[in-house]
Protein backbone atom coordinates (compact mmCIF):
# COMPACT_ATOMS: atom_id res chain seq x y z
CA UNK A 1 0.00 0.00 0.00
CA UNK A 2 1.02 3.79 -0.45
CA UNK A 3 2.46 5.61 2.49
CA UNK A 4 0.03 8.43 3.80
CA UNK A 5 0.99 11.71 3.94
CA UNK A 6 -0.09 14.55 6.23
CA UNK A 7 1.09 18.14 6.01
CA UNK A 8 1.12 20.75 8.41
CA UNK A 9 0.59 24.11 8.05
CA UNK A 10 2.88 25.63 10.09
CA UNK A 11 3.86 29.30 10.65
CA UNK A 12 6.87 30.73 12.06
CA UNK A 13 7.15 34.25 12.91
CA UNK A 14 4.30 34.81 10.29
CA UNK A 15 5.70 33.34 7.35
CA UNK A 16 3.69 30.01 5.93
CA UNK A 17 5.72 27.43 5.74
CA UNK A 18 4.95 23.91 4.94
CA UNK A 19 5.91 20.62 6.78
CA UNK A 20 5.55 17.32 5.40
CA UNK A 21 5.21 14.62 8.24
CA UNK A 22 5.32 11.08 6.40
CA UNK A 23 3.97 8.19 8.19
CA UNK A 24 5.17 4.88 6.06
CA UNK A 25 1.80 2.80 6.71
CA UNK A 26 3.90 -0.23 4.68
CA UNK A 27 6.78 -0.54 8.06
CA UNK A 28 3.81 -0.34 10.27
CA UNK A 29 1.66 -2.72 8.66
CA UNK A 30 4.76 -5.36 8.00
CA UNK A 31 5.70 -4.54 11.65
CA UNK A 32 1.89 -5.78 12.44
CA UNK A 33 2.32 -8.87 10.66
CA UNK A 34 5.37 -10.00 12.20
CA UNK A 35 3.99 -9.44 15.87
CA UNK A 36 0.91 -11.78 14.58
CA UNK A 37 3.53 -14.56 13.20
CA UNK A 38 5.46 -14.01 16.06
CA UNK A 39 2.42 -14.92 18.49
CA UNK A 40 1.17 -17.49 16.34
CA UNK A 41 4.64 -19.35 16.09
CA UNK A 42 4.79 -19.00 19.97
CA UNK A 43 1.44 -19.96 20.26
CA UNK A 44 1.55 -23.28 17.78
CA UNK A 45 5.48 -24.21 19.63
CA UNK A 46 3.57 -24.61 23.09
CA UNK A 47 0.70 -26.63 21.72
CA UNK A 48 1.95 -29.39 20.50
CA UNK A 49 4.11 -30.55 23.32
CA UNK A 50 1.02 -29.31 25.58
CA UNK A 51 -1.41 -31.61 23.34
CA UNK A 52 1.26 -34.92 23.57
CA UNK A 53 1.26 -34.26 27.14
CA UNK A 54 -2.07 -34.16 28.04
CA UNK A 55 -3.00 -37.31 25.52
CA UNK A 56 -0.31 -38.82 27.69
CA UNK A 57 -1.97 -37.73 31.03
CA UNK A 58 -5.80 -39.04 29.31
CA UNK A 59 -4.42 -42.40 28.71
CA UNK A 60 -2.75 -43.23 32.11
CA UNK A 61 -6.01 -42.09 33.88
CA UNK A 62 -7.80 -44.49 31.66
CA UNK A 63 -5.69 -47.60 31.16
CA UNK A 64 -4.60 -49.99 33.77
CA UNK A 65 -0.91 -49.76 32.35
CA UNK A 66 2.42 -51.68 34.00
CA UNK A 67 5.14 -50.36 36.11
CA UNK A 68 7.37 -50.57 32.62
CA UNK A 69 4.23 -48.46 30.86
CA UNK A 70 4.42 -46.16 33.31
CA UNK A 71 7.48 -45.32 33.20
CA UNK A 72 7.96 -45.17 29.56
CA UNK A 73 4.87 -42.76 29.83
CA UNK A 74 6.33 -40.74 32.11
CA UNK A 75 9.62 -40.54 30.47
CA UNK A 76 7.66 -38.99 27.41
CA UNK A 77 5.87 -36.96 29.26
CA UNK A 78 8.93 -35.45 31.12
CA UNK A 79 10.25 -34.96 27.50
CA UNK A 80 7.22 -33.13 26.47
CA UNK A 81 7.96 -30.94 29.72
CA UNK A 82 11.21 -30.43 28.71
CA UNK A 83 10.56 -28.99 25.26
CA UNK A 84 8.34 -26.38 26.34
CA UNK A 85 10.83 -24.99 29.16
CA UNK A 86 13.92 -25.09 26.70
CA UNK A 87 11.23 -22.96 24.18
CA UNK A 88 10.20 -20.45 27.26
CA UNK A 89 13.89 -20.34 28.18
CA UNK A 90 14.90 -19.27 24.24
CA UNK A 91 12.28 -16.85 24.11
CA UNK A 92 13.45 -15.35 28.10
CA UNK A 93 16.67 -14.82 26.21
CA UNK A 94 15.45 -13.25 23.26
CA UNK A 95 13.45 -10.54 25.36
CA UNK A 96 16.54 -9.64 27.42
CA UNK A 97 18.86 -8.93 24.47
CA UNK A 98 16.36 -6.98 22.39
CA UNK A 99 15.42 -5.26 25.86
CA UNK A 100 18.68 -4.27 27.31
CA UNK A 101 21.49 -2.03 26.77
CA UNK A 102 24.47 -3.12 24.14
CA UNK A 103 27.46 -4.55 26.90
CA UNK A 104 30.05 -2.43 27.29
CA UNK A 105 34.00 -3.14 27.19
CA UNK A 106 32.98 -5.82 30.12
CA UNK A 107 35.78 -8.19 30.73
CA UNK A 108 38.31 -9.56 28.74
CA UNK A 109 38.20 -13.43 28.02
CA UNK A 110 40.98 -15.62 26.32
CA UNK A 111 39.63 -17.25 23.31
CA UNK A 112 41.57 -20.86 24.28
CA UNK A 113 39.54 -20.45 27.30
CA UNK A 114 36.33 -19.74 25.24
CA UNK A 115 36.67 -22.53 22.73
CA UNK A 116 37.52 -25.09 25.74
CA UNK A 117 34.37 -24.42 27.18
CA UNK A 118 32.00 -24.36 24.06
CA UNK A 119 34.31 -28.13 22.61
CA UNK A 120 33.58 -29.83 26.09
CA UNK A 121 29.81 -28.89 25.97
CA UNK A 122 29.65 -30.27 22.79
CA UNK A 123 31.47 -33.50 23.40
CA UNK A 124 28.88 -34.63 26.31
CA UNK A 125 25.97 -33.04 23.12
CA UNK A 126 27.51 -35.54 21.10
CA UNK A 127 27.58 -38.24 23.12
CA UNK A 128 24.34 -37.49 24.57
CA UNK A 129 22.55 -37.86 20.97
CA UNK A 130 24.50 -39.46 18.33
CA UNK A 131 25.59 -43.13 18.37
CA UNK A 132 28.86 -42.36 16.59
CA UNK A 133 30.55 -39.52 18.47
CA UNK A 134 31.33 -36.35 16.25
CA UNK A 135 34.99 -35.89 15.89
CA UNK A 136 35.44 -32.34 17.71
CA UNK A 137 38.10 -30.78 17.52
CA UNK A 138 39.56 -27.09 17.57
CA UNK A 139 41.27 -26.13 14.27
CA UNK A 140 45.29 -26.45 14.68
CA UNK A 141 45.26 -23.13 13.00
CA UNK A 142 43.05 -21.58 16.26
CA UNK A 143 44.36 -18.03 17.17
CA UNK A 144 45.13 -16.91 21.44
CA UNK A 145 44.41 -13.51 21.92
CA UNK A 146 41.65 -11.60 24.12
CA UNK A 147 37.69 -10.70 23.25
CA UNK A 148 35.82 -8.44 25.30
CA UNK A 149 32.13 -8.07 25.96
CA UNK A 150 29.41 -10.38 27.59
CA UNK A 151 30.85 -13.34 28.45
CA UNK A 152 28.07 -15.22 29.07
CA UNK A 153 26.30 -14.30 26.08
CA UNK A 154 29.58 -14.55 23.91
CA UNK A 155 29.39 -18.71 25.54
CA UNK A 156 25.55 -19.07 24.63
CA UNK A 157 26.31 -17.35 20.83
CA UNK A 158 29.22 -19.80 20.19
CA UNK A 159 27.27 -23.12 21.89
CA UNK A 160 24.59 -22.19 19.65
CA UNK A 161 26.59 -22.53 16.87
CA UNK A 162 28.29 -25.62 17.98
CA UNK A 163 25.04 -27.41 19.23
CA UNK A 164 23.81 -26.91 16.02
CA UNK A 165 26.87 -28.24 14.06
CA UNK A 166 26.43 -31.23 16.51
CA UNK A 167 22.60 -31.62 15.72
CA UNK A 168 22.80 -31.49 11.91
CA UNK A 169 25.79 -33.31 11.28
CA UNK A 170 25.75 -37.70 11.38
CA UNK A 171 27.24 -38.87 14.03
CA UNK A 172 31.09 -39.53 13.23
CA UNK A 173 30.86 -35.80 11.20
CA UNK A 174 34.08 -33.45 11.69
CA UNK A 175 33.26 -30.45 13.81
CA UNK A 176 35.96 -28.01 13.95
CA UNK A 177 35.77 -24.57 15.50
CA UNK A 178 38.64 -21.98 16.38
CA UNK A 179 39.43 -18.57 16.17
CA UNK A 180 41.57 -16.19 14.10
CA UNK A 181 42.14 -12.27 13.14
CA UNK A 182 41.46 -11.76 10.23
CA UNK A 183 42.85 -9.62 7.41
CA UNK A 184 40.66 -6.69 8.41
CA UNK A 185 41.97 -6.86 12.15
CA UNK A 186 38.31 -8.31 12.66
CA UNK A 187 38.04 -11.22 15.71
CA UNK A 188 36.40 -14.16 13.76
CA UNK A 189 34.78 -17.13 15.61
CA UNK A 190 33.79 -19.64 13.30
CA UNK A 191 32.58 -23.44 13.60
CA UNK A 192 33.15 -25.54 9.93
CA UNK A 193 30.79 -28.86 10.34
CA UNK A 194 30.72 -32.04 7.60
CA UNK A 195 27.26 -32.31 7.81
CA UNK A 196 24.31 -32.30 5.04
CA UNK A 197 25.13 -28.44 4.12
CA UNK A 198 22.06 -25.73 3.67
CA UNK A 199 20.72 -24.86 -0.05
CA UNK A 200 21.47 -21.41 -0.79
CA UNK A 201 17.63 -20.14 -0.89
CA UNK A 202 17.26 -20.54 3.03
CA UNK A 203 20.69 -18.89 3.61
CA UNK A 204 19.34 -15.33 4.03
CA UNK A 205 16.73 -16.68 6.34
CA UNK A 206 18.10 -18.82 8.90
CA UNK A 207 18.36 -15.87 11.18
CA UNK A 208 14.49 -15.18 11.58
CA UNK A 209 12.79 -16.75 14.48
CA UNK A 210 11.14 -19.96 14.04
CA UNK A 211 12.75 -20.62 10.34
CA UNK A 212 13.99 -24.00 10.10
CA UNK A 213 14.93 -25.56 7.29
CA UNK A 214 13.94 -29.26 8.32
CA UNK A 215 11.24 -28.61 10.42
CA UNK A 216 11.49 -32.72 11.89
CA UNK A 217 15.01 -32.83 11.81
CA UNK A 218 15.08 -29.54 14.48
CA UNK A 219 12.35 -30.83 16.50
CA UNK A 220 13.67 -34.26 16.67
CA UNK A 221 17.23 -32.88 18.46
CA UNK A 222 15.20 -30.49 20.56
CA UNK A 223 15.25 -27.57 18.57
CA UNK A 224 13.43 -24.19 18.82
CA UNK A 225 14.04 -22.90 16.17
CA UNK A 226 15.23 -19.61 17.86
CA UNK A 227 19.56 -19.96 18.06
CA UNK A 228 20.61 -18.21 15.16
CA UNK A 229 18.33 -15.40 16.21
CA UNK A 230 19.53 -15.55 19.53
CA UNK A 231 23.31 -15.72 18.13
CA UNK A 232 22.55 -13.09 15.77
CA UNK A 233 21.18 -10.72 18.57
CA UNK A 234 24.72 -11.18 20.61
CA UNK A 235 26.53 -10.78 17.49
CA UNK A 236 24.79 -7.36 16.60
CA UNK A 237 24.83 -6.43 20.51
CA UNK A 238 28.88 -6.26 20.79
CA UNK A 239 29.07 -4.59 17.16
CA UNK A 240 29.58 -7.80 15.30
CA UNK A 241 27.66 -10.15 12.93
CA UNK A 242 26.69 -13.48 12.18
CA UNK A 243 27.73 -15.01 8.44
CA UNK A 244 27.50 -18.45 7.00
CA UNK A 245 28.99 -20.36 4.21
CA UNK A 246 27.35 -23.67 2.95
CA UNK A 247 27.41 -25.84 0.10
CA UNK A 248 24.86 -29.29 0.18
CA UNK A 249 26.66 -32.14 0.55
CA UNK A 250 29.94 -31.09 2.07
CA UNK A 251 28.83 -28.61 5.01
CA UNK A 252 28.59 -25.31 6.47
CA UNK A 253 30.54 -22.63 8.46
CA UNK A 254 28.72 -20.38 10.65
CA UNK A 255 31.04 -17.14 11.47
CA UNK A 256 30.42 -14.55 14.05
CA UNK A 257 33.02 -11.44 13.82
CA UNK A 258 33.36 -9.21 16.52
CA UNK A 259 34.96 -5.47 15.76
CA UNK A 260 38.80 -4.44 16.53
CA UNK A 261 37.37 -2.67 19.65
CA UNK A 262 36.66 -6.16 21.18
CA UNK A 263 39.86 -7.69 20.49
CA UNK A 264 43.46 -6.96 22.36
CA UNK A 265 46.39 -9.55 21.42
CA UNK A 266 48.26 -9.07 24.72
CA UNK A 267 47.32 -10.07 27.91
CA UNK A 268 44.64 -7.87 29.96
CA UNK A 269 46.04 -5.81 33.34
P1 LIG B 1 16.89 -24.90 15.46
O1 LIG B 1 16.49 -24.88 16.89
O2 LIG B 1 15.81 -25.39 14.55
O3 LIG B 1 18.19 -25.59 15.24
P2 LIG B 1 18.28 -22.45 14.70
O4 LIG B 1 17.80 -21.04 14.67
O5 LIG B 1 19.45 -22.73 15.56
O6 LIG B 1 17.03 -23.34 15.07
O7 LIG B 1 18.63 -22.88 13.20
C1 LIG B 1 17.70 -22.63 12.17
C2 LIG B 1 17.78 -23.72 11.10
O8 LIG B 1 19.03 -23.62 10.40
C3 LIG B 1 17.76 -25.13 11.62
O9 LIG B 1 16.43 -25.59 11.83
C4 LIG B 1 18.46 -25.91 10.52
O10 LIG B 1 17.53 -26.23 9.51
C5 LIG B 1 19.45 -24.90 9.97
N1 LIG B 1 20.83 -25.12 10.47
C6 LIG B 1 21.43 -24.45 11.49
N2 LIG B 1 22.70 -24.86 11.66
C7 LIG B 1 22.92 -25.83 10.74
C8 LIG B 1 24.06 -26.65 10.39
N3 LIG B 1 25.24 -26.54 11.04
N4 LIG B 1 23.92 -27.52 9.36
C9 LIG B 1 22.75 -27.62 8.69
N5 LIG B 1 21.65 -26.88 8.97
C10 LIG B 1 21.72 -25.99 9.97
Amino acid sequence: SQPTKISLQIHPYGKKRKLMITRDVTAVQLAETMRRDFVANVSHEIRTPLTVLSGFVETMQSLELSEEERQQYLGLMSQQAHRMQTLVNDLLTLSRLEGSPAPGPGEWTGTQELLEHVVQEARGLSQAIASTPHRIEPSANSASFWVSGAKTELISAMSNLMSNAVRYTPGGGRIEPGWRINDEGLAEFYVSDSGPGIAAEHLPRLTERFYRVDRSRSRETGGTGLGLAIVKHVAQRHGGRIDVQSTVGQGTTFTITLPPTRVRTTAPD
